[in-house]
């Protein structure tokens, strides 16, 4: 199969598209190497803070996927800019340390608060609390991304965003917001595939974090019916995106219309 269309890159969410908890969705790994033997730019871009991008890509080649870590983004990279010398304190998972490595860590009086992925159930009320007591001293919120919930084959859980926003009420401030649906999130990804946003596609499971992220960076969008997906949100959203797919699966033939 040859490039048949004016798309250069696709970036691929992974959770929900790719993979559901530990299985592949069926065909994926099939979809991902004809899109690479047509040439195309493949990325995997994930709002997922529990895992380094090495873990991230450890867990797609065991799979079957092609793709290696540097193919992978993450939020951590550009909160990593965002923070430069500053004293911060960090409320991530142990296992995304290494993407964050060289930051001046400092949990009593910091000038910047990372709210990450914690794993489990979420946030803590004591956990809330402090974070609260940091921002309410002045630090800097951030957070790494802001989804409401994902997808877990037991169901739907809540998500990062709903601590985020339960700081962001008490203490009056908005939180700067590092992953999807950051526009500075797809527009990096794109400058670092060297293409421009319109040569780029955005495959996504989740309305607002994929689909209006990658529109509103001047993407085109890819909306797949898998992981997290359910009609009537997209119904709600009133967004539209400029394929719908049954699956990754569908996209090798239906890029063509692009
Ligand atoms: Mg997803």
């Amino acid at each position: 199969m040859e490039n048949p269309s004016s798309i250069k890159a696709i970036l691929l969410d992974l959770d929900g598209v790719l993979f559901i908890g530990d299985k592949p969705v069926p065909d994926a790994v099939h979809a991902v190497e004809t899109l690479r033997d047509a040439g195309f730019l493949l990325a995997g871009v994930t709002n997922t803070t529990t895992q380094s991008r090495r873990k991230i890509a450890g867990k797609l080649a065991d799979m079957g996927f092609a793709l290696r870590t540097d193919d992978i983004y993450t939020p951590a990279a550009l909160a990593l800019e965002h923070i430069g010398k500053r004293r911060v304190h960090l409320v991530v998972r142990d296992a995304l340390r290494e993407d964050l490595a060289g930051l001046c860590e400092d949990s009593e009086h910091p000038e910047v608060v990372v709210m990450g992925d914690i794993g489990g159930d979420g946030y803590p009320p004591a956990l809330l609390r402090e974070v609260f007591l940091h921002v309410m001293d002045g630090a800097e919120l951030l957070a790494l991304h802001k989804n409401r919930f994902w997808q877990m084959p037991d169901g739907l859980h809540l998500d990062l965003g709903v601590f985020v926003t339960a700081i962001e009420y008490a203490t009056g401030k908005k939180a700067g917001v590092f992953g999807k649906p950051s526009k500075d999130f797809f527009l990096g990804v794109c400058a670092s595939l060297d293409v421009r946003a319109h040569q780029a596609l955005m495959v996504g499971d989740d309305i607002e974090s994929d689909i209006a992220g990658g529109k509103n960076a001047g993407l085109k969008t890819a909306l797949v019916k898998t992981g997290k997906y359910r009609a009537e949100f997209v119904k709600q959203s009133g967004i539209k995106a400029d394929l719908v797919l049954p699956s990754i699966a569908d996209l090798p033939d239906a890029i063509r219309l692009l």
